[in-house]
């Protein structure tokens, strides 16, 4: 029990560092350089970059790619310590998966005195675990 506690309190701990975060996003920021439609613009000649550095942000939604410009300057740097924080925050949900975990593993089984109750449970839980994959839960 006391091992339960302290992860506990350590628990309450971590969640409080939640609000500190401030503004944060998901994705990485790339950098690219393109060559232009003008045929004869500097940017075709062999060894040229192209033009650019051009910053993008981009990230996932619901498998779709989204994507944002960012001039370099404060946009870029706001950006970068967005991201940034994003990742921090990763880490910080990982913790705290990790740390529920561990309360899990310590949190004591409620006991079912009452043979029928104990039956009842069993049986639903059978039900719910045997089922076929096609049928929908009733729980
Ligand atoms: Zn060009």
């Amino acid at each position: 029990m006391d091992d339960l506690q302290t992860y506990e309190s350590k628990r309450a701990r971590v969640y409080e560092r939640l609000e500190s975060f401030g503004d944060f996003r998901g994705g990485s920021i790339s950098v690219s350089f393109s060559k232009c439609g003008k045929k004869n613009c500097i940017c075709h000649q062999p060894g040229h970059p192209g033009h650019g550095p051009r910053y993008l942000w981009s990230t996932t939604r619901k498998g779709k790619s989204v994507a944002q410009h960012v001039r370099v300057g404060p946009e870029l740097e706001q950006v970068r310590r967005q991201v940034e924080t994003g990742r921090r925050f990763q880490t910080w949900c990982q913790e705290v998966v990790e740390l529920n975990e561990q309360i899990c593993r310590l949190r004591p089984v409620p006991e079912i005195e009452d043979e029928q109750e104990l039956e009842r449970l069993k049986k639903k839980l059978r039900r719910k675990y045997l089922k076929k994959p096609t049928r929908k839960s009733d729980d």
